[in-house]
């Protein structure tokens, strides 16, 4: 799984060039047909994508490139969930974020549950993240009267950050950029490890 932008076209010029490089050894990444098609609910209604597929020249393994607005086996968009995960560490309960939000409570508080149980984990990947982009880097250490949640989504903001200086550019959306870090896995199973920052 690659997380890659949310342009279609980019995409498909960055694998056509050559220019996108395997997870797992770096080596050249080329298309490889398509992914199923998957249903993605946004803000403004549902989208349609569908993942392209690529196989690495050197170790022939297949990857999936995920766009970087959805997380992996999640429907909604990575916005929304961000957007309730932000609202929640705000002192907002799962019922209103999800009346807001216009999704089932049980959903909304499957989320934040679940962003709760990663807290730490997405917390140090961040670091990692922070300290890889910019080596100009304070330590971070973690704010003691705040809550690993609350940890967790300041260390984010910076490694969003250090990402926006080192590209050069600002996100068009500071989530998908999350996501990339994330390498979608924000909300994945609490077994499930981040890939090493490298
Ligand atoms: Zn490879």
């Amino acid at each position: 799984m690659l997380i890659v932008t949310d342009d279609i076209d980019r995409t498909e010029h960055q694998l056509t060039a050559g220019e996108l490089a395997c997870p797992e050894c770096q080596g050249e990444l080329r298309p490889w047909g398509h992914a199923r098609a998957r249903r993605l609910r946004t803000r403004h209604g549902t989208r349609h994508i569908r993942p392209r597929r690529a196989c690495c020249r050197v170790c022939g393994r297949t990857h999936v490139l995920l766009a970087g607005v959805a997380l992996l086996r999640r429907v909604d968009a990575v916005e929304v969930i961000g957007e309730a995960i932000v609202a929640n560490a705000a002192g907002l309960g799962h019922r209103p974020i999800a009346a807001r939000l216009g999704r089932p409570a049980a959903t909304v508080r499957g989320w934040l549950r679940r962003f709760a149980a990663r807290a730490e984990r997405t917390a140090s990947h961040a670091v990692a993240w922070i300290y890889r982009l910019d080596v100009s880097a304070f330590r971070v250490d973690p704010d003691r009267d705040g809550t690993p949640v609350r940890f967790a989504l300041a260390a984010l903001g910076r490694a969003v950050a250090a990402a926006e200086r080192f590209m050069g550019t600002t996100a068009h959306s500071r989530w998908q950029v999350v996501s990339s870090l994330c390498s979608g896995r924000l909300l994945a199973n609490t077994s499930c490890p981040y890939p090493p920052v490298r």
